[in-house]
């Protein structure tokens, strides 16, 4: 007999303690167990019992050993066997090879029927409480080899009858009973799995039955070789011993290695889902799937700082658990405070040893992983030293996670910024290609960020410098910096895409490196009404000056004549002298007015306040405005309707901005052609219409012309006198009393301004 068959093999129920470890017995399995212990206590009794097996005398009789020291030793060696296992784990179940089988058919041989029973339960039921067993697996177990062996007791009995020679009848017993033996066990093992719905019955038998036959000839070989032995040549029995402990070990390492295989094909794929740069719960739950099934753990958890605890469980399939974070936990992950470690005691419920590592990346401690098993097989420091460095891999992938998670959020508030300026602001690359582009830009230059991006900034944009000549705009900031001076400033006029100007401060600020230029981070800051608000002010100053200035001449010239020879003046001459200083007195309180009224009109409450609306005929106030111009009368030519036109105004006003408009009409047209002024009414307001056929407007100026101090820069109106207020005056007094004052015009033509005014109600005669 060769010592490869020594080995017994048992498929007992340490398997299925890994499908539920810490769960309560269903009910179908509560069942089976209470149906296989009634089942062994009956056969137990029956064997002890029965005449047939109650014999005293053992099958095989050794001279040199008996009694109590026999039993005493088989009881040991039994426990023993027990003990003694080596187990291949598979996915989803473990297989054990132990001696037990043939130790407890040598049982039967070498003892009464009764001694061999109890020596058999007895051995295993020490291995059991040694092991600490859950009760529940242990009863199943004693109850499933109490029915064997006694079934095995009756046939070897019945077959190779009492004190039986070492002949074919023995071995013909010994085969006999280790089948009854080996049935029972399958039989019960598959009910219970059946119970526990991990297959159909037949097919569980099936699965079993070829290895358990396997196991029986082994089982018996085994028998037959020592007890051969045992009863003839007892010194010879470590020869036994030996092929079985070298098998058992030669299996042990098989048994490791492809664990270890199996461990390495798991690292590699968890390697994989970290370097695919995975989400924080990904990399937890392949950390959490791996350690569950690399580890043959029955629980795996991650317990996270912040108090997020995930678990996986062996009964949990691919997908972890958030559990809530107990004292417990907390006090299992503070184990792994002092780095990490394998645990035996203290542990939860079920636990029969546990690896605790923590997770740390770069000094931070983000949490702690505990692998958790049940039942027989605690960790050993290889385990730990496998486990060490995934749990730093996967320390490692969580803290690149949470990197990557504040970086978006950094980028994000920073892109808001970005978004939210009311600056533009373009990051351009060393070459002058545009990388960010927003949407103050877009506003500013009328170029879309899907145009800009990737453009180079001086293909993009035409800008000038301060003297009007074309500029790149990336070039111009590059001549100021330099390492030593990273920012600078530089004023340029933008043309936008729709060809207006604006006026525009670049500020840039650029990163070198050793090689040069990396980008350069451009804010423009549009100076357009700035520049304009400048421009007007100095307009003001040099038209109110010069504007003051022209009454002034002639008062002082003429207040210093009447003061020096005022006397020897005739009458008329001093009379006259007194006109022109009152006229033009006049003129400068018209002046100083219109500049008050100006600065009054700016806020837009203001006009309403400076008009009181009443009602009036605006044939009769255009007639009034116009009789101011007598000098001009030949061309002033006035059209109004036989009608009176009742109009709801401020007469004063009204009067003033028709002057305004007459007066404008007459400086900017020839002196020899007519101007025109019509009263009518038309879709429920009043108008008065000036046409003269002057010089006209520039299109573009139709607007401006409204606005303060704004004045045609023609030859024409530069050389006659004005402040550029009295439309800007007009217009707002216009609104201010309801209406409005419009202009038309063609250049070279002349122009038209109509002034509309509501119509009032005809006052009842
Ligand atoms: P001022 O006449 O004092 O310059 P206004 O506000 O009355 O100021 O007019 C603003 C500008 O509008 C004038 O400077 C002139 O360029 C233009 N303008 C006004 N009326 C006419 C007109 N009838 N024909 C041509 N240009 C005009």
């Amino acid at each position: 007999m060769s010592g490869t068959e020594v080995i017994g093999r048992a498929v007992r129920w340490g398997r299925a303690a890994g499908r539920r470890p810490l769960g309560g017995v269903p009910a179908p399995v509560a069942r089976v167990i209470v149906g296989v212990v009634l089942l062994g206590a009956a056969a137990g009794a029956l064997v002890t019992l029965a005449p047939a097996t109650a014999g005293h005398d053992p099958v095989v009789r050794l001279t040199w050993l008996h009694g109590v020291a026999l039993i005493g030793a088989l009881v040991l060696l039994t426990c023993v066997s027990e003990l003694v296992a080596v187990r291949l784990r598979r996915q989803d179940a473990s297989e054990e090879l132990t001696l037990l089988d043939p130790m407890i058919l040598l049982n039967v041989l070498l003892l009464a029927p009764r001694e061999a029973l109890s020596a058999s339960l007895a051995g295993i039921a020490l291995a059991y409480l040694i092991r600490r067993r859950t009760p529940v697996k242990a009863v199943f177990n004693l109850g499933t080899y109490a029915t064997a062996a006694s079934l095995m007791i009756v046939l070897v009995r019945l077959a190779a009858g009492h004190e039986a020679d070492f002949d074919a009848r023995l071995v013909a017993a010994l085969l006999l009973g280790a089948a009854g033996f080996v049935a029972v066990n399958v039989g019960a093992m598959s009910v219970l799995f059946a119970a526990m719905g991990a297959g159909r019955l037949w097919e569980l038998v099936r699965e079993d039955a070829r290895s358990a036959a396997f196991t029986l000839i082994a089982t018996v070989a085994l028998t037959a070789t020592g007890v051969s032995i045992a009863a003839h040549t007892p010194v010879l029995l470590p020869v036994v011993v030996l092929p079985a402990a070298a098998i058992t070990y030669a299996y042990r390492a098989t048994a490791t290695e492809a664990e270890e295989r199996d461990r390495s094909a798991r690292v590699l794929a968890f390697s994989q889902v970290l370097a695919s740069s995975p989400e924080r719960d990904d990399a937890v739950t392949a950390f959490l799937r791996l350690a569950r099934d690399g580890f043959y753990a029955d629980e795996v958890l991650a317990v996270m700082d912040g108090d997020n605890v995930l678990s996986l469980g062996a009964a949990d399939g691919a997908e972890p658990r958030a559990l809530a974070p107990t004292e417990e936990l907390r006090r299992l992950a503070g184990r792994a405070d002092r780095g990490a470690a394998v645990l035996v005691d203290g542990l939860p419920a079920g636990w029969s040893g546990a690896l605790v590592a923590p997770l740390e990346a770069g000094g931070v401690r983000l949490g702690t992983v505990v692998i958790g098993r049940s039942g027989r097989g605690r960790f050993t420091p290889q385990d730990l030293s496998v486990l060490t460095p995934i749990a730093s891999a996967l320390a490692a992938a969580l803290r690149n996670v949470q990197h990557l998670v504040q970086l978006v959020e950094e980028s994000s508030k920073l892109r808001a910024v970005v978004d939210q300026s009311s600056d533009g602001i373009l990051v351009l690359d060393n070459s002058g290609v545009v990388q960010v582009w927003n949407p103050a830009l877009e506003r500013l230059s009328g170029w879309s960020e899907a145009e800009a991006l990737g453009a180079r900034l001086g293909d993009l944009i035409e800008t000038q410098d301060v003297d009007g000549n074309p500029v790149d705009a990336f070039e111009a900031g590059l001549q100021g910096l330099s390492p030593v001076a990273r920012q600078v400033a530089v004023d340029l006029t933008l043309i936008r895409k729709d060809g207006e100007r604006r006026s525009v401060r670049c500020i840039h600020a650029a990163t070198f490196d050793a090689f040069g230029l990396v980008r350069d981070v451009v804010n423009v800051h549009d100076l357009t009404k700035q520049r304009q608000v400048e421009k007007m002010k100095s307009d003001f100053v040099a038209t109110v000056s010069h504007e003051l200035r022209t009454p002034v001449t002639p008062i002082k010239g003429y207040a210093d004549l009447l003061r020096r020879k005022g006397d020897s003046m005739t009458p008329e001459k001093r009379a006259k002298a007194l006109d022109v200083i009152c006229d033009r007195a006049a003129h400068l309180a018209r002046l100083v007015e219109d500049l008050l009224l100006a600065s009054n009109v700016s806020t837009e409450k203001e006009p309403a306040r400076t008009v009181v609306i009443e009602s009036a005929d605006l044939a009769q106030l255009a007639t009034r405005a116009t009789e101011d111009f007598s000098p001009a009368a030949g061309r002033l030519r006035l059209h109004v309707p036989a009608e009176p036109v009742p109009v709801a105004c401020d007469p004063v006003r009204a009067v003033q901005v028709l002057t305004n408009l007459v007066s404008n009409a007459l400086k900017y047209s020839p002196d020899d052609s007519p101007v025109d002024v019509e009263v009518g009414s038309d879709g429920g307001r009043a108008r008065v219409t000036v046409v003269d056929r002057g010089r006209g407007l520039p299109a573009d100026q139709l607007e401006q012309i409204f606005e303060k101090f704004h004045r045609v820069e023609d030859p024409m109106v530069m050389s006659t006198s004005g402040t550029g207020l009295g439309l800007y005056i007009a217009r707002h007094l216009a609104r201010a009393m309801a209406g409005d004052l419009e202009v038309t015009s063609t250049l070279g033509v002349g122009s038209t301004f109509t002034f509309h005014l509501p119509l009032a109600a005809p006052a009842p005669d």
